[in-house]
């Protein structure tokens, strides 16, 4: 069992914690600065304790399996994707993919064609969230 935890993002932008393809919410940090996390399955009550990026302690087990490396994968790429998206909002979203797979920054051995227009598509809803008015609108203003 490894005992040094990674730290990912939720779908929410929220921190998580992988730990042997499970993944943890964060609880509450303790006085001495360790953290507490509970897995994020529902009605499971395993949890973590961490130390800096060290397992501190493990409390109770899984009691389903835990995700697939595709499903983490996926889910990693897809955050930062969607945080440089938003970064770069000039960049096309299969730019930002294609460089993100290529990066050194992660293994991505498991993300299929299907994975990459999920995110894209992810990528595209987020950017529509957070630019409502397309520019137009306010070239009209400018100009009247
Ligand atoms: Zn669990």
């Amino acid at each position: 069992m490894e005992n040094k935890v990674n730290f990912i993002t939720s779908e929410k932008g929220k921190p998580l914690v992988l730990l042997n393809l499970h993944k943890y919410r964060f609880i509450r940090e303790r006085k001495d600065g360790i953290k507490k996390w509970l897995c994020t399955k529902k009605s499971c009550y395993a949890s973590i304790l961490t130390n800096g990026e060290y397992v501190h302690e493990t409390i109770n087990e899984h009691h389903h399996p835990e995700n697939s490396q595709q499903s983490i994968e996926r889910q990693v790429l897809r955050e930062a994707c969607k945080r440089k998206s938003n970064n770069t909002i000039c960049v096309r979203p299969i730019k930002i993919i294609r460089n993100e797979l290529m990066g050194s920054n992660g293994n991505h051995s498991e993300i299929e064609h299907r994975d990459v227009r999920s995110i894209r598509k992810a990528m595209y809803d987020k950017r529509r969230k957070n630019y409502p008015a397309f520019p137009k609108s306010n070239l009209k203003f400018k100009f009247y």
